[in-house]
């Protein structure tokens, strides 16, 4: 690869991470300056970050142009990595400056090198020679001489680090700085891994001569979970750290990384890189840092880990690929697994998205031979799918405020006595989700938004799940002023622990719901109780159909299999039979056979029933086929644009504005619906109004979709956000 490098005082053009629109021209500073240099610029007082996107464009006048202040100490960002940004900037109409932005997320890029204090062998003599000091040189000598903090020399020694300090006086010991950011250590892919069964050998195979191509390509790697589809993708992880490129694995939930690193360090004897939101500053620009130079072999992280500014990328893994957080959704939208699909394609790099239950998109391209697939058909070992089953709710005649039917309390009390777990599902937080005034009839909600407000007991208010809002439970009514009379209608899950606690007396009962988790680690020490058999019966959201693994799960009785059935995304069927097969297995993962019992009042609904009949090409097959009879997604494209401020009138005004001015839209063919007010019509106080784009599948939208809205000039108070292939449509 040539460098570009700008000669001192010639003009470069540089991207900044500023709402300014297109890069403005600088004068390359003493000493030159590369292309994709990450660099500080003077821009009215003030100095903000950019990178070298080019030359200057020379349309300005050279006298008049100001230096690049400062040339930072990081790695250029090479051209795939400026390419991917701008392409994918373009996909999703994000400006270039915010995608600079996600690409540049670490603090401190522009700080001096930091430094921290290191011990190394010294020339002096230890002096007085104690056990203690004896211990800490045993360590030195056994480590051929490495640097090491305070503190980590002090715990391999298993001393007190006055001991360590006592050899430095001493000179046996040498005290100095070194810079903090140093490379990960290192992975050794050749270590030998699990025994595969012959199916998972074949997968693996399958995988490693795909990374071996060094050529693009992307695999759905399609298995129940169980069935040992992290094993096979592991392979492909090595074949690629072998070829000496990088590895990314993606996963959806920052509580599966704690089991996902020990797996890593278990196979390839140490832990990679790690990248999501409860990692501190420090190790973030370390990581950011080492994936350009190199220092790091794997990434496992979320979804903004695939915009780490990799060397040489070789793999990405997106696994749970159709998990719906991969999609972003606020700030900038776009959706990690085509974002995965688009960087690899550029990197030429694989790609593997592993899941049980893919999503349409991708099971349509399997089905299309843009995609290999690999299937998985058995679990690993003895384990077995559990058996589904319907329970017909009509039949049963509960008394008020109970939701567990015959069935599922039998079931619950067979596995208690045979020592046994079970999972109660239900995807509702907090106490209930309404709350009623039973003089006449108020529901109360959100002051600033248009949704109900859920009762959430074990905190003792009142919650917007929309936007955070809390409030104490009123005891007068707000609307009629009555005293007494507030009810909460319907079960969330701690009103489920109520009767869990009323019909099974001495069962250990535990709740597993976002909201009652402070921190990601209480959340892992739960999942770590629960699996080690620290509860009888879990009542859980949908946090628990999440990969977790809990050996003594034998029942699993899904509250409401219709609840995701109901209202009008077009991926609820899709959805609600994604998560009732996720749910499901969480049953059986051990030796004994699991069941799951699906409480429902349509048990002829086509998705029930396709869910009990285990048919799922069948599924994908009818699914598919009503999504292209309707011209949608996957079949045809589609766009949401949401419109929202606080004045209600201007929101209209301007989204029939914009409707007025169609014409861009039409000339591609494409339909635009709308305004209309967003199915929650106020969050935060700011009015929302929806219009939606649909056109055929084959349309260039996002060029359309630009001239459109360059038509315009948004409001300051204002804000438009597109949305390329909306996931969800509130
Ligand atoms: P999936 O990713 O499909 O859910 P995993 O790869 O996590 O499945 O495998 C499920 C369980 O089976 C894990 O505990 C894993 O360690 C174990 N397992 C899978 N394959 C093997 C193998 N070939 N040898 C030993 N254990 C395996
Ligand atoms: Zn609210």
């Amino acid at each position: 690869m040539t460098l570009e490098v700008f000669p001192e005082g010639a003009p470069v053009s540089v991207q900044t991470t500023e709402p300014l629109g297109k890069p403005l021209d600088y004068l390359a500073p003493p000493g030159g300056v590369q292309v994709g240099a990450l660099v500080e610029v003077p821009l009215g007082p003030r100095r903000v970050l950019g990178v070298v996107w080019g030359p200057g464009d020379g349309r300005f006048d050279r006298a008049r142009l100001r230096a690049v202040a400062r040339v930072l100490s990081a790695e250029p960002l090479n051209p795939v990595m400026r390419d991917f940004l701008v392409r994918a900037a373009d996909y999703t109409l994000t400006p270039m400056p915010a995608m600079l932005r996600l690409g540049l997320r670490a603090p401190g890029l522009g700080d001096p090198p930091a430094l921290r204090r290191v011990y190394r062998p010294g020339r002096g003599e230890p002096g007085r020679m104690t056990d203690a000091r004896a211990k800490v040189m045993a360590v030195v000598e056994e480590y051929g001489g490495a640097a090491f903090t305070l503190g980590e020399l002090a715990g391999l020694a298993g001393v007190t680090t006055g001991v360590v300090k006592g050899l430095a006086a001493a000179g046996a010991l040498v005290e100095e700085d070194a810079p903090k950011d140093t490379p990960f250590p290192r992975l050794w892919p050749d270590r030998p891994g699990k025994d595969l069964a012959p199916d998972q050998a074949a997968a693996a195979d399958r995988l490693r001569a795909a990374v071996r191509s060094g050529d693009y390509g992307t695999t759905l790697l399609k298995g129940v979970t169980g069935s040992g589809k992290t094993e096979v993708y592991l392979e492909a992880v090595a074949e690629c750290l072998s070829a000496g490129r990088q590895a990314l694995v993606l996963l959806p939930e920052i509580a599966l990384t704690a089991e996902f690193l020990a797996r890593v360090d278990e196979r390839f004897g140490a832990r990679p890189g790690e990248w999501h939101s409860g990692i501190t500053q420090t190790e973030r620009r370390r990581l950011w840092k080492m994936a350009g130079e190199g220092g790091v072999q794997l990434v496992v992280g979320a979804r903004s880990a695939l915009f780490l500014p990799f060397r040489d990328l070789g793999l990405i893994v997106v696994d749970e690929e159709h998990d719906t957080s991969y999609k972003q959704e606020d700030g900038v939208l776009y959706n990690a697994r085509d974002m995965a699909v688009l960087r690899a394609s550029m990197e030429g790099a694989q790609v593997v998205l592993s899941s049980a239950t893919p999503c349409l998109e991708t099971w349509a391209n399997a089905e299309a031979g843009k995609y290999a697939r690999i299937d998985l058909t058995s679990r690993f070992g003895v384990a077995e799918l559990p058996e589904l089953r319907a329970v017909d709710m009509r039949e049963e005649t509960l008394p008020a405020n109970r939701w567990i039917g015959t069935a599922l309390a039998n079931g619950i009390r067979e596995r208690m006595a045979a020592g046994e777990q079970s999972l109660i599902f239900l995807n509702r937080r907090g106490y209930a989700p309404v709350t009623i005034c039973r003089a006449c009839g108020h529901q109360v909600g959100c002051d600033q938004c248009d949704a109900r407000m859920v009762e959430h007991r074990f905190l003792k208010r009142l919650v917007c799940h929309q936007c955070g809002e809390t409030k104490p439970m009123p005891v007068a009514c707000p609307s009629c002023k009555v005293e007494g009379k507030m009810a909460p209608v319907g079960p969330g899950v701690e009103r489920l622990a109520e009767e869990v606690a009323d019909r099974f007396p001495g069962a250990r009962v535990a709740v597993l719901s976002s909201d009652l988790f402070g921190t990601a680690r209480a959340l892992k020490a739960k999942i770590e109780e629960i699996a080690g058999g620290g509860a009888d019966i879990i009542i859980g959201t949908q946090l628990v159909a999440k990969g977790h693994n809990f050996p003594l799960l034998t029942l699993v009785g899904v509250i409401d299999a219709d609840l995701g059935l109901q209202g009008s995304d077009l991926r609820a069927a899709e959805r609600t039979f994604q998560l009732m097969r996720q749910v499901s297995g969480r049953a059986g993962r051990g030796e004994r056979r699991g069941v799951a019992l699906l409480q429902t009042y349509q048990p002829d609904h086509a998705v029930i029933r396709a869910i009990l009949s285990g048919e799922e090409e069948a599924f994908w097959r009818a699914e598919a086929g009503a999504r292209r009879a309707a011209g949608v997604p996957p079949y045809g494209r589609m766009a949401g644009i949401v419109l929202s401020s606080p004045d209600v009138a201007q929101v209209f005004d301007f989204g029939a504005d914009l409707a007025r001015l169609r014409g861009p839209l039409e000339a591609v063919g494409a339909e635009l619906y709308g305004p209309a007010p967003a199915p929650i019509a106020r969050v935060r106080g700011r009015h929302r109004v929806r219009l939606l784009i649909k056109a055929a599948k084959g349309v260039a939208l996002q060029p359309a979709i630009a001239a459109w809205l360059a038509q315009v000039k948004v409001p300051a108070n204002l804000r438009l956000s597109v949305d390329i292939d909306p996931q969800s449509f509130y």
